[in-house]
């Protein structure tokens, strides 16, 4: 069975550019009264607590989106915090506004997931799948989407996500919005995300299908977004693709001689079918995320798009 649980990651670098990027998408696309469907192949447990054992064993959200958030919670000592974005670009500003709301002034406590995210933005008309297939993570998802007491607009499936969620595709209204975001523990989910995507584009040409995947020294990694680009290219559909570091990738000398792994380093989302207009939002949200996470000098961002 999977060990990755989201619970150590959740609130990273990488998912501030997830949840940045999605949430800017969806609200394109929410702009539209027809209504939306959206599929989240790979949903997580869906809330996560920042002040939790997981959270504080990994100090990932304290590099991530604890460093734009400032909470009173938040333990970094102010001398090592890196100067506080005054005035975040809208679509960053969106993703922090939107953390806030699930805690209390000042706190930050709570993050929410992408199914929460997504949840939180629908309307009455649109519709929310989730696959989750980690048993404690989708039994956790269950009873959070239970408290919403959101009906039938969200529906919770403890199946494999490249398995089924095709059969959703196309949906009634004929809008979608996929977000793949599998864990990557195995080296098979690059190849089967490229083919779920392929398959799904096949079923549903003009569906909004968002990938994120993590950039690290594997082929596969850097693999992945070639293959997105040539299935929207062959397609003939438009596509985008963000990248953000924060820190060099290179395993650091350790006196012991046996190095250290620098975690993730890097990461990017790959957009076919994006939003009008989404990269022109997402440039400086972009170019402040790779200024304040930057944990050195070899941060930065890449935004190309293309079709
Ligand atoms: N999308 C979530 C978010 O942004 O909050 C995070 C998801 S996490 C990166 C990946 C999740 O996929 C894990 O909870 C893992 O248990 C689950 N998972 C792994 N393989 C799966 C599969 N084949 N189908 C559905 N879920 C799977």
């Amino acid at each position: 069975m999977f060990s990755y649980r989201h619970a150590f990651h959740a609130g990273n670098h990488a998912d501030v550019l997830k949840h940045t990027v999605l949430i800017a998408a969806l609200e394109r696309l929410l702009e539209k009264e027809a209504p939306l469907t959206v599929v989240d192949t790979h949903a997580g447990a869906g809330l996560y607590r920042l002040d939790g054992d997981y959270a504080g064993t990994s100090g990932e959200a304290a590099q991530g989106v604890l460093r734009l958030l400032n909470p009173s919670n938040d333990t970094q000592p102010a001398a090592k915090k890196p100067a506080v974005p005054e005035e975040p670009a809208p679509a960053l500003a969106r993703y922090l506004e939107l953390v806030r709301s699930f805690n209390r002034a000042g706190q930050a406590r709570v993050y929410p997931g992408s199914p929460f995210i997504t949840q939180h933005l629908l309307r009455e008309q649109d519709k929310l799948k989730l696959y989750e297939l980690h048993p404690t993570d989708a039994r956790t998802l269950d009873a959070n989407i239970a408290q919403l007491e959101a009906g039938r607009q969200v529906a919770v499936l403890r199946e494999d996500g490249f398995g089924s969620a095709t059969k959703f595709l196309p949906p009634p209204s004929r809008r979608a919005l996929v977000l793949t975001d599998p864990s990557y523990e195995l080296k098979t989910d690059y190849a089967r995300t490229a083919a779920f995507v392929a398959e799904a584009l096949k079923r549903f040409a003009t569906g909004v299908y968002t990938v994120w995947y993590p950039i690290i020294p594997r082929p596969e990694a850097h693999e992945l977004p070639r293959r997105l680009k040539t299935l929207a290219t062959k397609a003939g559909k438009p596509w985008l693709h963000a990248t953000l570091t924060v820190k060099s990738s290179k395993i650091a000398a350790t006196p012991d001689g046996q190095g250290k792994r620098p975690g993730l380093p890097a990461s990017g989302m790959f957009l076919i079918n994006p939003p009008f207009t989404l990269a022109e939002q997402l440039r400086p949200a972009l170019a402040q995320m790779a200024v304040w996470l930057a944990q050195d000098r070899n941060a930065g961002f890449t935004l190309e798009h293309g079709g």
